[in-house]
């Protein structure tokens, strides 16, 4: 089993586990009636909606039994709008989800430093997704304990990562394919092979992650 852990699309084969990304827009029926696991929040893109968009709603959507966690949500030095607004629905969402013990799928882009006092008193898990950290912002993250790294399509299409990537204890792991359309199978067997690795033996520590990542909600669905 290959376990998607951030997507925008549904699984492309039987032994493929996504996490898909849903709209926070749907209504909670919509979302119920799915049959795979999904997050919800709001992409920091689109911050401008928080106003619009009650937490109340939020909260409801996090407690059907399919939404393993919340987001993406987050911070994007390089799009979206201003900072503050973003950084409004980004604290909006932070507090719902330790309100809500739901571990949180974050977003950041060139926001590191921005996210680091989160991640210091986060008391749910939070997966920094697509991380593009250098080697000295990864060892400031380690020692939190409840952060956790996932990796997709920069160790398909770049070298940038890898180095970073080896350093990723095993515990602290996960892997997706997000938006692009690489097969998640391609994805584990470069990572595999990255940390000189079995490929069964990563599906198994990728499955163990999910569970410690997305908590008991998990257990239904992998
Ligand atoms: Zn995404």
């Amino acid at each position: 089993m290959y376990l998607n852990v951030h997507s925008h699309r549904k699984a492309l084969k039987k032994d493929e586990i996504v996490c898909r990304n849903a709209f926070h827009f749907l209504e909670p029926d919509a979302i119920k009636k799915l049959t795979y696991p999904v997050s919800v929040g709001i992409h920091p893109w689109h911050s401008e909606e928080c106003k619009k968009f009650s937490e109340r709603k939020l909260s409801e959507l996090l407690l059907l039994p399919n939404v393993l966690a919340l987001g993406e949500a987050g911070l994007d030095r390089a799009k979206g709008p201003s900072l503050q607004i973003q950084m409004a629905c980004w604290e909006m969402q932070f507090d719902l989800a330790q309100d809500h013990k739901m571990p949180i799928i974050v977003h950041c882009v060139r926001a590191l430093q921005d996210i680091f006092p989160f991640c210091r008193r986060t008391k749910v898990p939070i997966l920094l997704h697509d991380f593009r950290g250098n080697e000295q912002i990864l060892q400031q993250f380690l020692p939190l304990d409840l952060i956790f790294f996932s990796f997709g399509k920069s160790l398909i299409k770049t070298k940038n990562m890898e180095e970073v990537f080896k350093k990723i204890p095993a515990n602290r792991l996960l892997l997706e394919s997000d938006a692009s359309a690489i097969p998640i199978e391609d994805i584990f067997k470069k990572a595999a092979s990255l940390r000189n690795q079995g490929l069964p033996e990563l599906c198994q520590q990728m499955k163990k992650n999910g569970h410690l990542f997305f908590g008991e909600k998990s257990l239904a669905f992998f």
